[in-house]
């Protein structure tokens, strides 16, 4: 595995892969890597060559309280497990490869980025979307891998896509999760004693929402009251949002239809999660997918 560090060189692998006629699979990631990260490598090992994974802890998409400054860097572990899992470039530009001095552009995919995650965390997604172009710019992939666990941000990503008429097909892959259900995140690495527990809290709110569907409830609100009930109980966990919206619009539904999500964020103790499910229809029935 080659370490790419100047966006120049980036792009010269990236067109080269282009002239050989290659399928090139892109990851982009910040780092702190896990068993999430690892499947979508893994998905892209599946379709491409060369895969390229990106590590770059984006400052534009942080807020100015958010945790920038502590946010897990774990360099050498992750390249380490990126070159086992047989990856061809890790591309880890320094942040003043990406937003050199004078740097004064910003992507705003409208609408999609003000509600949600994007209502408790202004510009966060004016900062992803700018720098998931300009990664896309320079590495130039085919298909471009995401988690569904930041189901609103490849919404925003695919959104951006269609409408810059980008190369590269976005492609969304599962959620991982531990064996008691808490989502995989590098910000679970902040999570100490009953805090690890508590945070469970997310997984066991979208399974009660999962029983109340499966015992036909179709009404958004009364299947939120149900995923509170599990929130409220917990001790140290405080919900910022839970809402059920459709899963192309990320506006509220009344009752539950063809395709949509069940979409949360909580503080458990100071650390922020997120989670969600998706639920799509089934013939008379509904599936839920965590
Ligand atoms: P991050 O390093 O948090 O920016 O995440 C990089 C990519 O990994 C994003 O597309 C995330 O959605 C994805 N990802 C993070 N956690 C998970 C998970 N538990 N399962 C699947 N994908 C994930």
């Amino acid at each position: 595995m080659e370490i790419v560090r100047t966006v120049a060189w980036m792009k010269q692998v990236a067109r080269q892969a282009r002239a050989d006629g290659r399928i090139l699979g892109f990851v982009p990631t910040m780092g702190a890597l896990h068993a999430g990260h690892f499947s979508l490598v893994r998905r892209a090992k599946e379709q491409c060559s060369p895969v390229v994974v990106s590590i770059f802890v984006n400052p534009k998409q942080f807020g100015p309280s958010e945790d920038l400054q502590r946010y897990p860097r774990t360099f050498d572990a992750d390249s380490a497990a990126l070159e086992k899992l047989g990856v061809d470039y890790l591309f880890a530009p320094p942040p003043e490869e990406i937003y050199p001095a004078g740097f004064q552009t910003a992507v705003e995919v409208e609408g999609l980025s003000n509600r949600l995650e994007g209502r408790s965390r202004p510009g966060h997604f004016r900062g992803v979307a700018t720098v998931v172009l300009k990664l896309l710019e320079i590495v130039q992939p085919r298909f471009a891998y995401f988690g569904r666990k930041d189901a609103q941000q490849v919404r925003i990503v695919q959104q951006m896509a269609r409408d810059l008429e980008l190369d590269a097909e976005i492609v969304a892959c599962p959620i991982v999760r531990e064996p008691d259900g808490l989502a995989l995140s590098s910000r679970n690495a902040y999570l100490k004693g009953d805090d690890r527990r508590a945070a469970t809290a997310l997984f066991r709110s979208l399974q009660a929402v999962e029983r109340e569907i499966s015992s036909g409830e179709r009404d958004a609100a009364r299947l939120i009251v149900a995923a509170r009930k599990v929130l409220d109980a917990e001790r140290g966990v405080a919900l910022d949002y839970a809402e059920i919206v459709g899963a192309e619009s990320f506006e509220p539904v009344v009752g539950i239809r063809r395709k949509c999500y069940v979409l949360m964020a909580a503080f458990v103790g100071s650390t922020r999660l997120i989670d969600n499910g998706f639920i799509e229809q089934d013939g008379d029935s509904f599936r839920f997918t965590f």
